[in-house]
């Protein structure tokens, strides 16, 4: 299995480059030259079987030969094995036809958990073969961050350091980054905002000399790794509501497109899914987009459910690439027009093959908080408020076929916003009971080039 770029000017790499490198060299995104395909029968074959069975059948035939076969499902196992549910993504009926699959029994409890996990295991196998040595570094608005702590903490050959806005992320995303012990984790509080975080990180990407003297990486949500693994759970969901025979549709609450790419791939790959519908809060660059056929940045204005607060969604890129039947020129075209003008429209025939496949829908502050508290009532669930977004257009959009929406957080993780909503302060799961007792461990930083490096640079343990 090999990898192409959606701009058609890169290198074709393996899976092992592909998922090593990131961005590819001519600004554009890594995806599978072709798609593997599973027949019904093997798709229902994964039911019954385990989160980390499936999970090995379903990417099995993208890792091509990175891993063998017995190294693979260990990494798989490894990757899950911290899970605070047996079933990795249980499913929850909330009104009739309409399901909740929880992403959120991850080390961190957000959905990012089930990609990073398994990124840090495939990484750390990859790196101990090649003897290489590299940094992490990422910005974070709080839950990539946090996930990408968890799961390279304590690797070999790895450090990570971590860029948030300094007092501008929650408490409980804080003090997942700044309480773990190990010496390989470095979280830093930058003296600016998440933009700033974000430009300091692009800088250092491109100050190649300190990318090749630190052997600079990244793991943010572009990296082709991230959303492979989270294909998986829409198998698993769909299998377990009977698929292959009976088609489901999936509403995602999301920002930079990953996650429902995700099952756009699942799709492609011959599960039944007869909808994929975009659930975006205020900042809706996505359902405007899918309205009007063009794409215009409007600015961000933040909302209580922060992680999807994004004014350009990067994995966009990889569906129009599809749209345009795997034009590389055109997709780069348009991308270089939304980086001039901030817009771009989209073809004809290009927006019709992307309402054929996705819907989409907008939620308010004032209704997520209203669907927060009318969840409640309906089904006893308390949803985080990314979700309740995702519930709530799922709704405006519910048919004959079964729904399936995605929980992308726990609610303890925004309990402020939950409170405010439904006057009942989320709980943290017992395993992690103790966070606000922990000692934390961080490092402020000024918003500076030459700070951060000469910081990375004598930081570093490996
Ligand atoms: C990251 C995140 C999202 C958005 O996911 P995308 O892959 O960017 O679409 C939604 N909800 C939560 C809780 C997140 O952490």
């Amino acid at each position: 299995m090999r990898y192409v770029s959606t701009r058609g000017a890169a290198p074709v790499l393996t899976f092992e480059e592909a998922m090593m490198t990131g961005l590819a060299r001519d600004g554009g995104l890594y995806v599978p030259e072709t798609i593997p395909q599973m027949t019904g029968e093997e798709i229902a074959a994964l039911a019954g079987q385990s989160y980390e069975a499936a999970a090995y059948a379903v990417m099995r035939p993208f890792i091509g030969d990175t891993f063998s076969d017995d190294e693979f499902r260990r990494l798989i196992d490894a990757a899950y094995a911290g899970f605070g549910h047996a079933a990795r993504a249980p499913l929850k009926q909330l009104a009739p036809n309409h399901f909740l699959l929880e992403l959120f029994h991850g080390p961190t409890l957000a959905f990012k958990d089930f990609a990073m996990q398994l990124i840090g295991q495939m990484f750390q196998a990859a790196l101990t073969r090649s003897g290489k040595q590299i940094t992490i570094v990422g910005a974070t608005s709080g839950d990539t961050g946090s996930a990408a702590i968890e799961a390279f903490k304590g690797l070999d050959n790895v450090d990570v350091f971590i860029l948030f806005p300094h007092g501008r992320v929650s408490e409980v995303q804080r003090r997942q980054m700044t309480t773990p012990t190990e010496a390989n984790v470095h979280a830093l509080a930058v003296d600016g905002d998440f933009d700033d975080c974000q430009a300091r990180l692009k800088d250092m990407f491109n100050d190649f000399d300190f990318r090749d003297e630190v052997g600079l990486a990244g793991v943010n949500s572009i990296n082709w790794g991230r959303v492979l693994a989270q294909v998986v759970y829409y198998f698993t969901a769909a299998v377990s509501l009977g698929a292959p025979h009976r088609k489901v549709s999936f509403t995602v609450p999301t920002g930079n497109f990953g996650d429902i790419f995700a099952g756009y791939i699942a799709k492609r790959m011959g599960l039944s899914i007869d909808r994929l519908v975009i659930a975006t809060n205020q900042n809706d660059i996505l359902h405007r987009t899918m309205e009007t056929g063009a794409q215009v940045k409007e600015g961000v204005t933040p909302s209580i459910s922060p992680s999807m607060d994004i004014q350009v969604s990067s994995n966009f890129e990889r569906a129009l690439f599809e749209a345009y039947d795997r034009d590389g020129a055109v997709v780069a075209a348009q991308m270089d027009e939304l980086k001039d003008k901030g817009a771009f429209t989209i073809s004809q025939g290009a927006i019709d093959m992307l309402r054929e496949n996705f819907d989409s829908g907008r939620v308010s502050e004032k209704e997520t908080l209203g669907r927060i508290k009318a969840e409640l009532t309906r089904s006893g669930e308390l949803l985080c408020p990314h979700s309740a977004v995702g519930v709530k257009v799922a709704d405006d959009h519910q048919g004959a076929t079964p729904m399936i929406t995605l929980a992308t957080a726990h609610p303890a993780k925004f309990p402020d916003a939950v409170e405010q909503a439904s006057g009942i302060r989320p709980v943290l799961p017992d395993r992690m009971a103790d966070l606000f007792e922990r000692k934390e461990r961080v490092t402020r930083v000024a918003n500076d080039l030459g700070a951060l490096e000469t910081l990375i640079r004598e930081n570093r343990t490996t």
